[in-house]
């Protein structure tokens, strides 16, 4: 049973729509990517772990605090017998192992992954006490990538790599048991104490003024320039993707908040975002489907309308 589900980090988002409208540095585009890549991998665990459905517990996107220290899971399965602690990586291409250090085929030096799956099981280990709940933990590093080869990999690493994977289903099957009250009532003591990830923290400097206006596509994120007032559907010119204009203005809308929380959405402001997609008063009448208008004369704004976030 999924407990908690993974979304979006924020981090990514924002990363997305900085890379669509601004020139982002060769290593803010690597984060960037990474990110966007590790996701992905992530998403297709998911989906492999959903297809199973045993009887169990899944909770994704964990970030979580013990002994002072902030840590992260991506996904923990609580099975009857053991816990497990899965942490997913969409590493492409060919690596190996020196003693304590990871490469890839070309000799740099990569994070040891090993590390933070051990430095996580620790920390999980400490919570698990404070909590007062008791299990055996085992975590995995699971390598989801077709195209991920890993040489001289000592047996004795918790390591799962794609063509593993059918066989590591047998092995958490096998671990199936009838879950007991104790198993869901932890499962949500972890959610509640769950901490709120601060997106903002990684993020490259930008203002308003240096961010290029304009809708982004839904499908691929790039910029769409031209757009002809009238019509209803905008089509991206990069992949072809199709979009209702109200929606895509209320998208916009929602990653103009997101990019500047302090700003207030006004008509004007979503106008000029839009790079005129339509005209002010059709963009005040979408807004107004949506969103609560504040009435201050010339300075009105809208909100988010309170019935709506509920
Ligand atoms: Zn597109």
């Amino acid at each position: 049973m999924l407990i908690k589900q993974r979304t979006e980090p924020v981090e990514l988002k924002l990363l997305r729509f900085l890379n669509a409208r601004m020139e982002l540095s060769e290593k803010e585009k690597n984060i960037y990517l990474n990110l966007e890549k590790g996701f992905k991998g992530e998403l297709w665990f998911d989906n492999w772990l959903e297809n199973l459905s045993g009887e169990w517990l899944v909770l994704n996107d964990l970030l979580l605090e013990s002994n002072n220290s902030v840590f992260q899971i991506d996904t923990l399965l609580i099975t009857s017998e053991k816990i497990y602690l899965f942490e997913i990586k969409n590493y492409e291409g060919d690596f190996y192992i020196q003693g304590d250090k990871w490469y890839t085929i070309s000799k740099s030096e990569i994070k040891n992954p090993i590390f933070q799956l051990e430095r996580s099981g620790m920390l999980f280990r400490g919570l698990l006490q404070e909590l007062g709940f008791s299990s055996p933990i085992e975590s995995y590093l699971i390598f989801v990538n077709p195209d991920f080869f890993l040489y001289q990999t000592p047996l004795s690493l918790p390591i799962v790599s794609l063509a593993q994977l059918n066989r590591f289903k047998n092995k958490l099957i096998m671990n199936e048991g009838i879950l007991k009250k104790r198993h869901s009532k932890f499962a949500e003591q972890l959610v509640s104490i769950c901490l709120k990830e601060s997106p903002y923290t990684r993020l490259p400097e930008y203002n308003y003024d240096q961010l290029e206006r304009g809708v982004t596509c839904a499908y691929c994120y790039s910029l769409m320039d031209s757009l002809t007032e009238g019509e209803e559907t905008i089509v991206c010119k990069e992949c072809g993707g199709k979009e209702n204009v109200i929606s895509a203005i209320l998208r916009s809308t929602e990653e103009f908040k997101l990019l500047f929380p302090d700003r207030k959405i006004t008509t004007n402001e979503i106008f000029e975002w839009c790079k005129g997609v339509k005209s002010s008063r059709s963009i005040r009448r979408i807004l107004s489907k949506k969103y609560e208008l504040i009435k201050q004369g010339r300075s009105s704004y809208f909100e988010p309308n309170f019935s709506d976030t509920k």
